[in-house]
């Protein structure tokens, strides 16, 4: 069975097809610049060189139509099923679902909850049902895993009736890629879901932490939006809502001008002037002070998360990090787990730390209480595996 799975943003569409059986790439690519006339389509494939077309696509359907076109020329003309990324499922999705006209509607409806995502993603759906009629489609949602949070855990201390009224809660993001590495470390521990607690730190651009006992979602550091939580890129995460009001009285600052100055020029950004972990890395090696107080901020955070789950938890079986920077800075995983040995019994080894390279591996000492793992995500592989169940179940 071969299944491709789509990432559609607002100018961009990602995609992978995979060969179920192995569960193998056999070719991924991107769209990228749609509506402009630098429009690029890029495939590649494991037995052919990469394919690049530039030429100016003036939607997603143009997008879409070039992608199928050069699967086709690289042999892969047919698939079984295509599985959507749609990053807010809101409360009515639970589970990957089967996409017809009513589907594609509420999740066209769950906008302005994603403003910059679902609209995006629907339109993806939609050019990929005019141009494959026939075949099945599933949505895959971002908050999914983190539907089985408890109220307390949901909901903010605000009046209740904006949860009521205006759907005002905590949903989480990245639950795709939480889902994933929990599932990866249960087999490699060789144990059940269901027997372990974990704490998972997706660390990318985007981060987030999620406290999992039993396999299911019962915290996570990402809000109503992406913003709360953990020092990300450009995003401040977790800070006191009344800066705002400061700022607006102070400044005459405008909403756009504060969600601009949250999202995209705060975090790892705001404090050191780069957003990459790598060149922050970098420049606090060659003793930049604002460099290494942005690191120093990013991994105390995410300690302050892992204590607090394993509050949540009562018992922490592993941290799982993830994600471009949990899969690969040393330093960071290290900013993260110092100290923590004698409160909470994790211990890193820091051999082992610097040694990883690839796959999953286990970074903790011989004595530490906690295991700490490093899982590589696979959010595609993921939204794969989750669109053949549910159109073979
Ligand atoms: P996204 O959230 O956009 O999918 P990734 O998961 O790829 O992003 O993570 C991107 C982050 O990972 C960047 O901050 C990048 O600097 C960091 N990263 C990637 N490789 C390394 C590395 N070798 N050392 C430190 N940070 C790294």
């Amino acid at each position: 069975m071969k299944i491709l799975v789509l990432n559609s943003g607002s100018s961009s569409i990602k995609f992978q097809l995979f060969e179920m059986e192995d569960e193998r790439v056999l070719a991924s690519g991107l769209i990228e610049q749609i509506g402009e006339i630098s429009g690029r389509a890029t495939l590649k494939s494991s037995d052919a060189e990469p394919v690049t077309k530039v030429c100016g696509i003036t939607d997603h359907q143009v997008g879409l139509e070039m992608m199928q076109e050069m699967l086709k020329e690289a042999g892969f003309g047919s698939f079984d099923a295509i599985g959507h990324r749609v990053v807010h499922g809101g409360e009515v999705f639970h589970v990957p679902t089967l996409i017809d006209d009513e589907v594609l509607q509420v999740i066209e409806g769950l906008s302005p909850l994603a403003p910059l995502h679902n609209p995006a993603n629907a339109a993806g759906i939609r050019v990929a049902k005019s141009v494959n009629p026939t075949l099945p489609q599933v949505a895959v949602f971002d908050t999914a895993f983190h539907q089985t949070l408890p109220k307390h855990a949901y909901l903010y201390a605000l009046p209740y009736e904006l949860y009521e009224k205006a759907d005002i809660r905590r949903y989480g993001f990245h639950g795709t890629s939480h889902a994933f590495v929990a599932q990866s470390a249960a087999e490699y521990l060789n144990q059940p879901p269901e027997s372990l607690n974990l704490i998972t730190l997706h660390l990318g651009n985007g981060a987030s932490a999620t406290a999992i006992k039993a396999g299911k979602s019962i915290d996570t550091s990402m809000g109503m939006t992406p913003l709360e939580g953990l020092v990300m890129g450009t995003r401040s995460g977790d800070l006191d809502p009344a800066i705002l009001f400061y700022l607006a009285r102070k400044y005459g600052m405008s909403i756009d001008e504060l969600d601009q100055l949250l999202n995209k020029q705060s975090g790892l950004k705001g404090i050191s002037g780069k957003n990459d972990l790598r060149s922050v890395t970098e420049a606090a090696a060659s003793g930049d002070e604002q460099a290494k107080t942005a690191m120093a901020m990013m991994g105390y955070r995410i300690k302050k998360y892992i204590g607090a789950y394993t509050a949540a938890l009562g018992r922490v079986d592993a941290i799982v990090f993830t994600g471009g920077i949990g899969e690969h800075s040393v330093e960071m995983r290290n900013l993260a787990c110092e100290g923590l040995s004698d409160g909470l019994g994790i211990m890193l080894d820091p051999d082992k730390n610097s040694a990883y390279k690839r796959g999953v591996m286990e970074l903790h000492s011989d004595q530490s209480r906690v295991k700490v793992l490093v899982v590589p995500t696979n959010e595609e592989l993921e939204i794969a595996r989750q669109t053949k169940m549910m159109i073979t179940s």
